[in-house]
């Protein structure tokens, strides 16, 4: 071996404990302050294309037994949680936008809870996007599946101005026809009605920069929409695929997996339309389990990303193995 190599991998060798431990250091909280969990972001390529999902913060349901699934009693929602190990207080239920780098562009799946607009606990996108490396101004398209607010709080900031300053929006175009329309504010449930004036307050400033879609639009190259309504009247999901690979981008689809997926007819007290949103549920993530296909979800488990295999009157959610290696 040449002699300087060898010279210089010592050097580097020597050079990295201390690097790690200056790393450490520099990370370690004060005596007496909260320990803070590690970065939320994973990352995994999907053909020629890099995809990652960030943890974007969370909220937790205090009572899951009552009010959250409309068509089943708590005893039965108890169940479901028991046998997932699941707690029936305090329920968590996380935020992840999913972020596909196609080489030409970086597509945002929706654009989370506003960097700290929304509920203690929320909020952690611009954070965990700085430690992914991805950076607001190189996002060239949002997605977004559906106006709730927390999946189109985060398009701009609490000054109202676009946070990600370069970035198309695309939106589903029933869903703009919808939450556009304050005529439509009797036929939501008293708490879905804000979104009325949410969805105004955050496209005002994009409005030149916005573009409507159907079904089966092609977004990006290799990125297609798939019209999934219920949860909200123009709710869509994606199809994301490179290099012979496929991945779902399943937004709202299904909720908590061990409530909505393994109970595929239970009605979310979030679907406006239940029935309808059980309807595009089965037909979304049968297609996914029969094509064994990878998905990622808005509000599964961090890192929201694994496989689904039809079960019972529903789906069993198997999440990725944990990969070391991109
Ligand atoms: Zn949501």
């Amino acid at each position: 071996m040449d002699r300087r190599i060898l010279l210089a991998g010592l050097a580097v060798a020597a050079a990295g404990p201390r690097l790690a431990m200056a790393q450490a250091s520099a990370a370690a909280p004060a005596p007496g302050a909260p320990l803070a969990q590690a970065p939320g972001f994973y990352r995994f390529k999907l053909g020629d294309y890099t995809v990652t999902t960030v943890h974007d913060g969370f909220v937790r349901r205090a009572n899951p037994l009552e009010g959250l699934v409309m068509n089943a009693p708590p005893e039965a929602v108890r169940a479901a949680l028991e046998g997932a190990l699941l707690p029936t207080q305090g329920l968590m239920n996380p935020y992840i936008v999913t972020f596909v780098d196609t080489g030409r562009g970086i597509v945002a799946f929706d654009a989370g809870t506003g960097g700290g607009q929304m509920a203690p606990g929320t909020g952690l996108l611009p954070r965990n996007m700085a430690a992914a490396g991805i950076r607001p101004e190189d996002v060239t398209l949002v997605a977004v599946s559906h106006f709730h607010g927390d999946h189109i709080t985060g398009l701009t900031t609490a000054e109202n101005q676009p946070f990600f300053p370069n970035a198309e929006v695309a939106v589903p175009a029933p869903e703009w026809a919808f939450w556009s329309d304050s005529s439509n504010e009797g036929r939501v449930p008293a708490a879905q009605r804000p979104t009325f004036a949410n969805t105004a307050r955050r496209f005002a400033p994009l409005r030149d920069r916005m573009r409507m879609f159907g079904d089966d639009a092609e977004l990006a190259p290799g990125i297609r929409s798939i019209a999934t309504p219920g949860h909200s009247p123009g709710h869509s999901s994606f199809h994301v695929s490179s290099g012979g690979r496929q991945l779902f981008v399943t937004a709202d689809a299904a909720g908590t997996p061990a409530l909505f997926l393994r109970q595929a007819g239970w009605h979310s007290v979030f679907d406006l339309d239940g029935a309808m949103a059980a309807d595009s549920r089965r037909k979304l993530f049968g297609r996914i389990a029969a094509e064994r296909a990878q998905l990622c979800a808005y509000h599964f488990n961090f890192p929201g990303t694994g496989f689904v295999a039809a079960e019972g009157d529903g789906f069993r959610f198997k999440p990725v193995d944990w990969s070391a290696v991109v």
